[in-house]
């Protein structure tokens, strides 16, 4: 039984589910929660141990070796492999493209919905952002939300924050980086990117960053008000 208030984030890679759920987060004084990372360490210790990724018996024993943590106590949070903060590492090129076929494997996500529901239950009052947080993870959320963009906005974005930490990238190859993604996690039959029943659909292609976060913190404002749910947020005033 989950208690408090949780906010799930699903939608399309590139949308800027990470920064507006951190930001949304810090407005309302919740924690916020990014799965994609937890998906990506795994993705990064197979490429450490050589794991190869369709190899779903292997990945689950080096997941059971090693301890996947989602530190709290840094803002917004990082996730560690054991003692080591992975939080750049896991943003890599070579994570990014074989992130989605390890997403794929039941073994995998059957341990990350488990680890992700447990931290609800220690962090009560939590925005969560993914692929599956509203449909699977926690489909009685308050509040769930599919965060949107036209796919060539979603591409500019991504390439943006790319070459803003200095990585070349070009335009056109992130949108078949993401389009080749969206595909593959569509696709799925385990936990697949889908719209949750009953979301709040916000559609950022033509929003700034600050009006995408006071977009959410008005729909955290008017599910947790409709649905009774008492968030305590001080931010929804
Ligand atoms: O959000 P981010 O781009 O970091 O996610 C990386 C990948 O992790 C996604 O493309 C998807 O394959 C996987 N993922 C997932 N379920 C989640 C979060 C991420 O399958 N809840």
């Amino acid at each position: 039984m989950i208690r408090g208030v949780v906010v799930t984030i699903d939608g399309p890679a590139g949308t800027g589910k990470s920064s507006a759920a951190a930001a949304l987060a810090l407005r309302i004084g919740f924690e916020m929660l990014d799965t994609g990372a937890m998906y990506r360490a795994v993705a990064l210790l197979a490429v450490e141990h050589g794991v190869d990724p369709s190899d779903e018996f292997g990945l689950a024993r080096i997941m059971d070796r090693a301890a996947i943590v989602v530190d709290f106590t840094s803002r917004p949070p990082v996730v560690r492999i054991g003692d080591r903060d992975v939080s750049r590492e896991v943003r890599s090129a070579a994570v990014t493209t074989i992130v989605s076929q390890i997403a794929s494997h039941h073994e995998v996500r059957s341990r990350l919905v488990q680890a992700q529901r447990m931290l609800a239950e220690t962090h009560p009052r939590l925005v969560t952002e993914g692929r599956d947080q509203g449909t699977i993870v926690f489909p009685d959320a308050a509040v769930r939300v599919w965060l949107d963009a036209r796919a060539e906005v979603r591409a500019r974005r991504r390439a943006d924050e790319l070459r803003a930490r200095g990585i070349e990238a070009n335009d056109a190859d992130v949108l078949r980086e993401i389009l080749a993604r969206d595909d593959s996690d569509r696709g799925r039959s385990e936990g697949p990117l889908a719209q949750p029943a009953g979301a709040v659909v916000v559609d950022t292609s033509d929003m700034s960053f600050d009006q995408v976060v006071d977009a959410l913190v008005r729909v955290v404002a008017d599910r947790t008000r409709e649905t009774g749910a008492d968030c305590h947020c001080g931010g929804c005033a």
